[in-house]
């Protein structure tokens, strides 16, 4: 092993620190959300189906970090990307925070609408429609970019690519049915996921 290849032992480390980070963050506002009341569902079989893949780029890293289940797909990594990989993941769980806040009672894990639903459009919501998934996905890209597995390392940016091109257009279709012109005025002066670009 040369001096520039990327220990797994760090990497393990990284992957731990940043999904308890993401826990943390995530913990309160799932289980406040509980006790809000779920106005209009529109959580279909597909959302199911997306909500486990989920899971599954989200269980994946951290099989790779506690056992030797993925060897087969390691490969050696220099340890520059860890620097690119720590940036991805430091922004996307500073975005996910942000976005937890300015969201507040608002969120939910899959297509449904509370009581009381107010559309968000400051903070994070000022500029992207979709700030959360943003952070995810430059969470995801940072794993890949940490992880020195093909199967671990891309597992939950494989997952989240699926889940956001079939997600994004029937949840933009239900907040446009539900907000209207609020919706449709607020989408006109946005962009989805990338400020300024898309
Ligand atoms: N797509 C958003 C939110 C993810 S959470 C993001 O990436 O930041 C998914 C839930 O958030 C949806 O079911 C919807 O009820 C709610 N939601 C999405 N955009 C919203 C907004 N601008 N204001 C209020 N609620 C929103």
């Amino acid at each position: 092993m040369s001096d520039l290849t990327l220990p797994a032992w760090i990497a393990k480390a990284v992957i731990l620190a940043a999904t308890a980070v993401m826990l943390a963050i995530r913990a309160p506002h799932g289980r406040r959300s509980r006790s809000i009341k779920v106005a209009r569902s529109h959580k279909t079989p597909l959302e199911t189906l997306l909500l486990v893949l989920a899971w599954i780029g989200f269980f994946v890293p951290l099989i790779w970090v506690v056992s030797p289940a993925f060897a087969f797909a390691d490969y050696q990594r220099l340890s520059g990307s860890l620097v690119a990989g720590l940036t991805c993941l430091a922004i996307g769980l500073w975005l996910f925070y942000r976005s937890h806040a300015d969201l507040g009672t608002n969120w939910s894990i899959t297509l449904e609408l509370r009581d009381e639903h107010r559309l968000i459009t400051r903070g994070v919501y000022r500029t992207i429609r979709h700030p959360m998934y943003t952070a995810l996905l430059l969470y995801s890209v940072g794993q890949a970019l940490v992880i020195p597995n093909w199967v671990a390392g891309f597992a939950n940016v494989t997952a989240f690519a699926v889940l956001l091109a079939l997600r994004l257009g029937a949840e933009e279709k239900m907040m446009a049915q539900q907000f209207g012109d609020e919706y449709a005025a607020y989408s006109a002066r946005t962009k989805r996921l990338v400020p300024g670009v898309w």
